[in-house]
């Protein structure tokens, strides 16, 4: 047997042992597993569906038709007045898909700072993007960590952007749709909502949606969505044509079908009562979380949040979020560490911890388990203080402390099933 399949194995146990708690992640189910390993990724489509450059497309054209009309149907769109691309192979290929469809080099784009919780793919200077665009980017209030619209304005008003851009990794608050696509407007700007996060919780109806009120979306299928990896565009019918255009024959070859199957499997997931039910537990579950790691002594960013993520500033117990996240990976706890509002550390060190709930509420866990999980991250954070843990890996690895907390974190991550996981056999 390939070698691989050892490795495959050895991950798929560490994804059942662990708590996953990177917003970002969540586990696909059985069926979308099962999709996107089939024969559809023996097939070359390029093109669109009746249009394509090969032969032999009788079956594909309709896995792609069936996606596009499951992704307006799962946000509620009408399709004369939205059209939907599913062929992006990622969140930034989404992206650029649009300023490739609607902007012309050297056109201005403003969009959210990076280290207050925006996108490398919105222009950060080290991206391809920024060589192409002039990008300026509007930040959070210092004192509420809370964007202010009126800022965001002033600042739009100045720069007069060919493109507003909204979203982000690390926001834990709701975005005000309706205040940007006028802003938008009032500049003669496209207003574009990048809803990678929060996709499955918006199209689930349990935070606000960006629809009618944005130009474009784009979204990733693996975050809330709970899809494969992949990603989506979804834009005014009247802008169809030149975003389509845009990724294909714009910045892409062969969609992945196998990947726009695993979609559509998703996004019937998504019409369901049950998903419903489980996007308003995400939102519950990390309101708790932070909740009960502000009760017991750490600062949350902007005092909570809106929907599936928590950001953790470290700085008032001088710990880097890069100690707390090794830690926490030695008690089987999965979180990543991430920058804060005005951080002063480097991206490497940063002051913050990242934490959410999607991966967590899949297996069902709720609110009962929160307090729970709480309980080991405080303890792990306030060892790390008191013993004042050493920036090595090595030695965090060898802590006896954390390994003991990592055993009981185990114990209980085994007893929640992972849906898309199944005990028996196979990959
Ligand atoms: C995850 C994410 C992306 C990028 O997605 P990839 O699939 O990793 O390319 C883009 N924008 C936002 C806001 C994201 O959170």
């Amino acid at each position: 047997m390939d070698k691989i399949f050892s490795i495959i194995a050895r991950e798929k146990k560490r994804q059942k042992e662990q708590l996953q708690m990177i917003p970002s992640e969540n586990y696909a189910s059985a069926a979308v597993m099962k999709t996107v390993g089939s024969c559809l990724m023996n097939k070359y489509a390029e093109g669109y569906p009746n249009r394509r450059y090969y032969q032999g497309n009788v079956n594909l054209d309709a896995v792609e038709d069936l996606c596009r009309e499951r992704i307006l149907k799962a946000f509620g769109l009408d399709d004369k007045k939205w059209g939907a691309n599913v062929q992006p192979h990622s969140g930034c290929e989404a992206n650029l898909g649009v300023y490739n469809g609607l902007l012309k080099p050297g056109d201005k784009i403003l969009s959210m700072y990076l280290p207050d919780g925006g996108h490398l793919s919105h222009g950060w200077p080290v991206t391809l993007v920024a060589k192409i665009f002039k990008v300026e980017f509007y930040h959070v209030d210092r004192k509420t960590q809370v964007f202010d619209y009126d800022q965001i304005e002033t600042q739009a008003k100045k720069f007069r952007p060919k493109l507003l851009i909204s979203g982000g990794t690390a926001y834990p608050r709701t975005i005000n749709h309706k205040r940007l696509s006028q802003i938008a407007k009032s500049v003669g700007a496209y207003y574009m909502a990048d809803i990678a996060h929060e996709a499955g919780l918006i199209a689930a109806g349990a935070h606000p949606s960006p629809f009618p009120f944005c130009d474009a979306a784009t979204f990733t299928t693996h975050k809330t969505f709970r899809g494969p990896r992949g990603a989506a565009i979804i834009a005014r019918a009247s802008l169809m044509d030149k975003i389509n255009f845009s990724v294909f024959p714009g910045l892409q070859g062969g969609p992945h079908l196998h990947t726009i199957a695993g979609i559509s499997v998703a996004a019937a997931e998504l019409a369901t009562p049950q998903f419903r039910a489980y996007a308003r537990q995400v939102i519950v579950n990390a309101q708790v979380l932070a909740k009960e790691l502000i009760k017991g002594g750490l600062s949350v960013v902007s005092g909570g949040t809106d929907k599936h993520l928590v950001l953790v500033d470290l700085r008032p117990q001088n710990l880097s979020g890069w100690t707390v996240a090794w830690a926490l990976e030695v008690a089987n706890i999965i979180t990543n560490r991430n920058t804060v509002p005005y951080d002063t550390a480097s991206p490497y060190y940063p002051s913050g911890l990242r934490l959410g709930t999607p991966a967590l509420t899949t297996r069902g866990m709720k609110v009962k388990e929160m307090i729970k999980i709480s309980q080991w991250i405080l303890a792990a954070v306030r060892y790390a203080q008191k013993v004042k843990l050493p920036q090595s890996k090595s030695a965090i690895k060898a802590d006896r402390q954390l390994a003991a907390i990592g055993k009981e974190v185990k114990a209980f991550a085994l007893k929640f099933p992972v849906p898309g996981l199944p005990a028996q056999a196979g990959l």
